[in-house]
């Protein structure tokens, strides 16, 4: 790709008597005459602005004179007077001076496009992050576990056992024919055996009978096929933009070098595939009715109580029967908390029920949050 090169002159200000923006081409003040030197950044130069290409908003030196001063190389200053010389003597212009070793070398700037600001978060950021850490700490050491650390110990209250209930019951069942529907693959007949003592009994499948065919579900089938399209975006070539870089000669002039490069543009465009149709399709199997025996509740008995000790209700299995035997004990104690406060005992045994009485003293450790962590009879 062609290159186009052009000479920027940059403009330096003048310390000695405060003239601004003098021509690089003036290595002396054109105000006062005094040549233009290191100190007061007197040869730091202000080359312009550039667009968003890079392109400076400056025109083009053309000129022969200013073009010669362009190409002399870098500047150097002199070690005796400080004077600005051409990189091409080697005597100052100003005392004559030879350039020698001691000679300071111009100062070079860099005019590479600079990135486009990003949001540069840093103190800003930081702070966020050091304030969620800190609130995360915070809350945690001096508020949430400070709280569930607190909320864990323990206080002793008195209290006084103020009811006992006890419940029992009995469940009578018999095992008895009854008929159900099972699919066909799943039955396999057995003969049924009745129950002696209330185990040891297999319900069977016996009788199977009437079967019919019934859905029992669904599966996926391949329907053909339809084209779906979606519509995506990619990069392409459309056309070229100019960018251009600077370089400073450290004598006053910039060289700028434009090129065009490639640019790249979204543009949709359809994307198109053949894709498999699926539809649902009932599954049917044979579902028949058999005879078997299931467990059936015939009778419940119930006894409750308070103080009395408790009892069973009177209920005994008959053949082919079994009873089943539930139990639930309560002790209600009340304490003193902030307030009158109930709190309920659930021992799991007779033996663990009865060695509470009516009128008993209790020693009940609470949390400071209010949870009863033990009730002990005192
Ligand atoms: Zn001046
Ligand atoms: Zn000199």
């Amino acid at each position: 790709m062609a290159e186009r090169r052009r000479i920027i002159e940059g403009t330096w200000n003048c310390t000695s008597c405060g003239a601004k923006n003098i021509p690089a081409r003036h290595k002396n003040c054109p105000s006062c005459n005094n040549p233009r030197e290191l100190t007061g950044k007197e040869s730091e130069f202000d080359f312009g602005d550039v667009d968003a290409a890079g392109r400076s908003t400056r025109e083009g030196v053309t000129d022969e004179q200013a073009l010669d001063l362009a190409g002399a190389g870098e500047d150097w200053f002199c070690a005796y007077c400080g004077a600005s010389n051409r990189g091409d003597v080697t005597a100052c212009r100003q005392c004559s001076a030879e350039r020698g070793s001691d000679a300071k070398a111009a100062p070079i700037a860099d005019l590479s496009p600079q990135p486009p600001p990003k949001p540069a978060p840093k103190p800003g950021n930081w702070k966020k992050v050091a304030l969620i850490v800190a609130g995360i700490l915070g809350s945690c050491c001096f508020g949430t576990c400070a709280i569930g650390y607190w909320g864990n110990m323990t206080h002793d209250l008195r209290g006084e056992v103020t009811a006992t209930n006890w419940r029992r019951a009995v469940v009578q069942e018999r095992f008895l024919p009854e008929s159900r529907t099972g699919w066909r693959d799943q039955l396999s007949s057995t003969a049924p055996r009745m129950p002696v003592d209330g185990a040891g009994e297999v319900p069977g499948v016996t009788n199977i009978r009437d079967c019919v065919s019934r859905q029992r579900g669904t599966r996926k089938v391949a329907d053909g096929t339809e084209r779906v399209c979606r519509t995506k975006t990619r990069k392409v070539a459309c056309g070229t933009e100019e960018k251009c870089r600077r370089r400073d000669k450290g004598n006053g002039f910039a060289e700028e070098v434009c090129h065009d490069e490639t640019k790249y543009c979204n543009e949709s465009y359809e994307d198109c595939q053949t894709e498999t149709r699926y539809r649902n399709e009932p599954v049917f199997s044979q579902q028949c009715t058999y005879d078997t025996y299931a467990w059936r509740q015939v009778d419940q008995r119930e006894m409750k109580g308070t103080d009395d000790p408790p009892r069973w209700p009177e209920l005994t299995a008959g053949t082919n029967e079994r009873v089943r035997r539930e139990e639930s004990y309560r002790v209600s104690v009340r304490y003193e908390d902030d307030g009158v406060k109930e709190h309920v005992v659930e021992p799991q045994r007779e033996d663990e029920f009865v060695v509470w009485k009516k009128g008993q003293g209790v020693t009940l450790t609470v949390t400071n949050l209010g949870k009863v962590e033990k009730a002990v009879r005192r």
